[in-house]
């Protein structure tokens, strides 16, 4: 059977995929995080919160992708936007779960929704109203 590493959300049993290779590591059965990468801002679809996804949290688990196992199966959206607030501009990224029928559109509403949870400079939280167009890494 082959294994993806899943980060499992903090707050409920949601749980996002990580794609094989990109800029968070290499996962093909057994965590390999790049440093520089982790820890990471996840948003989970299960409880729409936004989580603080750790590298040592990461593991192997027998989850179905929803798809072959090929290179083009859908695995995690990549949401990059900036702190709105005055004088702050502070660059983020958000990472979700691609689920089913799933639209930038659709992922970039909850980001907005969710963003207000992401903590910013001097102790501030997130405040955007837009996000960059969420790109869609594939497994
Ligand atoms: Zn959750
Ligand atoms: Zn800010």
């Amino acid at each position: 059977m082959t294994l993806v590493c899943v980060v499992p959300c903090l707050y409920c049993d949601g749980r996002a995929i990580l794609p094989r290779q990109s800029r968070l590591g290499k996962f093909q059965g057994l965590p390999n995080p790049t440093t520089a990468s982790w820890p990471a801002m996840f948003l989970c679809r299960k409880c729409e919160r936004t989580y603080l996804g750790l590298a040592g949290t990461i593991r192997p688990s027998d989850e179905q992708l929803p798809g072959p196992m090929s290179g083009h199966v859908p695995a995690l959206w990549q949401i990059e936007f900036e702190c709105e607030r005055e004088n702050c501009g502070e660059p983020h990224v958000l990472y979700s779960r691609w689920l089913e029928g799933d639209t930038a559109g659709r992922v970039e509403a909850l980001a907005v929704s969710a963003s207000s949870q992401v903590p910013c400079r001097d102790g501030h939280s997130v405040q955007i109203a837009s996000t960059k167009e969420p790109e869609m890494w594939p497994y």
